[in-house]
């Protein structure tokens, strides 16, 4: 029984093979990070602005090919620019690091990482020439719609920003993917519950749920070494995520369900690393209940 519209379900029946994804550095950097909104960055960000297991050596170019040779078997591309803002930086600059990536007819997806606040209408407009020739996908880290949440842990931008660039992307027609954390540091399921009523708003057209976990050298790591945070359980994480697919839009496509964490720089919690586990819970709770995807929408 299918109880939930996964990501490599639309991939295979839109182009009908293996479509890998390739995860880029395209060497930005973030507003959070800089100080043009904050320092430091969002508490649970790593020096590599997510995208740790990326070999930040080499230009675009040699990055994209080298996943050629990685994956064989893969019929088609995704090119994914994955660390920091990958909006932030004047539209020339973007379209050069988004041309270098896109050298070759097998890439059919450019897949954009980035902050709500680097949203303006020149970089869409830029966004949306390359939806003509290949189908764009803009992430949007919003994470929680609890402003008080989003202070606490840094974000550095309120959940109007996002408001304005979801209605910015949707009037271009590009497809928006928006990234939330299940277990951020004082959150309860009402705030779970808070944020899909709110997400349930917008023409949004992916999610990817992530559980909180704690990597090395982050401003979290000192939050959960002095009993600040304390992780939630997995079964905590599994009936929240449960409860997410179950309230979202059914058409939704479900990019991500659990956090990913390289294993060297986990320092907590050991159970972020039992992806399969997870997953099978999930579908298996799904399952049992005979939920599907948006069953209460
Ligand atoms: S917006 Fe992204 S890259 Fe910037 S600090 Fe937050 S998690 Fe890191």
């Amino acid at each position: 029984m299918l109880t939930y519209h996964n990501l490599s379900g639309y991939l295979k029946s839109k182009y009908h093979g293996k479509v890998a994804k390739i995860c880029i550095d395209g060497g930005f950097t973030c507003p959070n990070r800089d100080g043009t909104c904050g320092f430091g960055g969002c508490i649970f960000c790593g020096e590599r602005g997510a995208g740790e297991h990326i070999n930040p050596l080499g230009s675009i170019r040699s990055q994209v090919e080298s996943y050629f040779s990685k994956q064989p078997k893969a019929d088609k591309f995704i090119a994914y620019f994955q660390n920091f803002t990958n909006t932030y930086a004047p539209v020339d600059v973007l379209k050069r690091r988004y041309d270098e990536a896109l050298i070759d007819p097998r890439i059919v997806i450019l897949d954009i990482g980035t902050r709500p606040d680097c949203i303006n209408e020149e970089v869409v407009r830029l966004l949306a020439e390359y939806n003509k020739n290949y189908e764009v996908w803009v992430e949007l880290g919003l994470q929680t719609a609890n402003d008080a949440t989003a202070q606490f842990i840094n974000r550095g931008y309120g959940r109007d920003v996002f408001a304005n660039a979801v209605a910015l992307l949707h009037k271009y027609g590009l497809r928006i993917v928006v990234h939330l954390i299940i277990g951020l540091p004082g959150e309860t399921q009402a705030d779970v519950e808070n944020t899909v009523a709110y997400l349930n708003q917008f023409p949004i057209w992916g999610l990817k749920i992530h559980s909180l976990y704690v990597m090395k050298d982050t401003a979290l790591e000192k939050l959960y070494h002095t009993g600040a945070f304390v992780p939630q359980s997995m079964r905590e994480y599994i009936d929240s995520a449960v409860y997410v697919l179950t309230h979202v839009d059914p058409d939704l496509i479900i990019h991500r369900l659990t956090g990913d964490c390289p294993k060297d720089l986990l320092v907590a919690p050991d159970w972020n690393e039992k992806k399969t586990e997870i997953l099978n819970t999930i579908t298996s709770i799904m399952e049992k209940n005979q939920y599907t995807q948006g069953i209460f929408f």
